[in-house]
């Protein structure tokens, strides 16, 4: 969800979402006791000036946002470095009115930052994929709806799982099968991220990794 202003929210999902739509959905979503985090990417000339709307509703409601930087995901989004609102600003601005503190790390590898507001109010993260990047800790990965595993979500080629899966083995070698291409990968996208490889680099489309 990157606005809370239906017009600039509109504008950003292309698709003439309102954003009654998203907060009736997350009404919904609380009620049946799921638990909730909202994602809001930043996107500079875009949807900047929705940084502390959203960081306002979402403290108010008790419900952790994730503020994400532009990122080159893909090959089709037009990314630019200077499209980037980096994660010093995000916390610099959201601090300049709300006084924050940061937050120990959940779980080794968790890709947000957290910060907690002083006040007690809960607490809001930051992903900040270009400005600091974090792939020595990377424990992501994806798998395609066509089975193919990417171990990197700027990776260009899956390995199939189908043959495994589909052979006799046991769910042992399946897991071994796994971990023989998760210890061989030698991913890190965002450390070596440049304007060059954001457009040269051929890179899977985040829809169809499920983000
Ligand atoms: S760029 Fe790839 S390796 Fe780096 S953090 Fe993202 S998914 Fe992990």
């Amino acid at each position: 969800m990157d606005a809370i202003d239906d017009a600039i929210f509109k504008r950003m999902n292309g698709r003439s979402v309102s954003v009654k739509t998203v907060l009736k959905g997350i009404e919904a979503a609380k009620t049946a006791g799921l638990g909730i985090k909202v994602n809001m990417v930043v996107k500079k000339g875009a949807n900047e000036e929705q940084i502390l709307p959203m960081a306002a509703h979402f403290k108010e409601e008790g419900i952790p946002l994730r503020f994400i930087e532009f990122m080159d995901v893909g090959s089709t989004n037009g990314w630019q470095l200077s499209s980037v609102v980096s994660k010093r600003e995000i916390v610099e601005l959201i601090n300049s009115q709300f006084p924050i503190e940061p937050a120990d790390e959940a779980y080794y590898g968790e890709v947000a930052s957290r910060f907690r507001y002083k006040d007690g109010s809960g607490e809001f993260g930051v992903i900040s994929s270009v400005t600091e990047s974090f792939c020595s800790t990377c424990t992501r990965a994806r798998v395609s709806a066509d089975g193919k595993l990417y171990t990197c979500l700027f990776a260009a080629k899956g390995t199939d799982l189908k043959p495994v899966l589909r052979s006799s083995g046991s769910t042992e070698e399946v897991k071994q099968f796994i971990a023989s291409v998760w210890h061989k990968r030698t991913d890190r996208y965002s450390d070596e991220r440049t304007e060059e490889t954001a457009k040269n680099r051929p890179k899977i489309e985040m829809s169809y990794i499920g983000g």
